[in-house]
């Protein structure tokens, strides 16, 4: 990362909705097309650098967008990407498989993967670990990104310095929307704005499980946060909103409420947005204004966290309907 990214108004929406919209562009970090993961990286590699490795291993969904940063931060760095990709989302066809992040991934010229389970962070690290064996004793120095919660969550320091460099642009907004999936960046915002003097809310909008397990899973990354930092976890906790009322039907598969965003936001402002993330995170919003709990007038930020090589992954699914 180089300088903050743009927080820009989006008017049209903001007389549509009644509110102060904002839209902060972390879909422009850079590096490989940019999105949240850049931010989150320049932790896991600094750790990676530090402990002399020359190899990174990651696992994701099939179009994850964490892998394909991962491997072309490990490009920029002249290290070597080991990708593993997990079957996380059912009936996908062809393009799923073979576009948008994967196609991505294979210019960057990582090592693929594959794991066939989608729901188990345990197995899928194993796995990792297991090749990351291998690489060792062929003479490398592997380093394993971990995202399951028996590890600190290193890239969400990534989001405190967001949290941070947002609260530096505006001081007077009311309250932060993000998606909420491994709680990295929902958590790292969360603690970013916590430690700032912007007394604003932040609603996390779940994206992969729903508002009880989102819930339980946020205590636990926050309380690793503040241990990371040497703060007082209480304050944390008493901040976390979880929202999933626009996560059916699952991680990455493409409701209605989720479609009608994306292409709102598309229509109105001439913005993209993810399928699998930022439009969820877009429909949670418009609902969440809808339903009161977004005050009329309220200074509203959105995070968008990137993520739109997935639109090609998703050709069949967006435009079927
Ligand atoms: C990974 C990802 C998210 C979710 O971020 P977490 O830190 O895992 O919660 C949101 N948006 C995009 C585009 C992503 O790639």
């Amino acid at each position: 990362m180089s300088g903050a990214t743009p927080l820009e108004r989006l008017d049209r929406l903001s007389e549509e909705l009644g509110i102060d919209l904002w839209l902060k562009r972390d879909d422009l970090t850079g590096l490989g097309f940019g999105g949240n993961k850049t931010r989150q990286l320049e932790f896991y590699f600094g750790d990676a650098l530090a402990q002399g490795a020359d190899t990174v291993l990651i696992t994701g969904a099939v179009q994850s967008n964490f892998v394909r940063s991962a491997a072309a931060a490990a490009a920029r760095l002249g290290m070597k990407a080991v990708l593993q990709l997990e079957e996380r989302v059912p009936n996908m066809g062809p393009e799923y498989y073979k576009s948008g992040n994967v196609l991505l991934a294979k210019i960057l010229g990582a090592e693929h993967m594959s794991y066939p389970v989608g729901e188990d962070e345990a197995g899928a690290d194993a796995a990792l670990h297991a090749r990351a064996d291998e690489l060792k004793e062929q003479g490398r120095k592997p380093y394993v990104i971990h995202l399951g919660l028996n590890h600190p969550p290193l890239g969400a320091l990534g989001y405190v310095a967001a949290g941070q460099e947002l609260c530096k642009q505006m001081q007077d907004f009311d309250t932060a929307v993000v998606p909420s999936g491994s709680g990295a960046t929902h958590g790292g915002l969360l603690t970013g704005i916590a430690l700032s003097t912007v007394p604003a809310q932040v609603f996390g909008v779940c994206v992969r499980r729903d508002t009880e397990n989102q819930r339980t899973r946020m205590t636990v990354v926050l309380q690793k946060l503040a241990d990371m930092l040497s703060i007082d976890p209480g304050l944390l906790l008493e901040k976390i909103e979880v929202w999933d009322g626009a996560l059916a039907p699952g991680y990455g598969q493409i409701g209605p409420k989720t479609q009608s965003a994306l292409e709102k936001m598309a229509q109105t402002e001439g913005i993209f947005l993810d399928p699998v993330y930022s439009a969820k995170t877009f429909a949670g919003l418009l609902d969440i204004v809808r339903e009161g709990q977004i005050k009329p007038g309220q200074k509203v930020v959105m995070i968008h966290t990137g993520g739109l090589p997935a639109l090609f992954g998703y050709q069949n699914e967006l435009t079927h309907n």
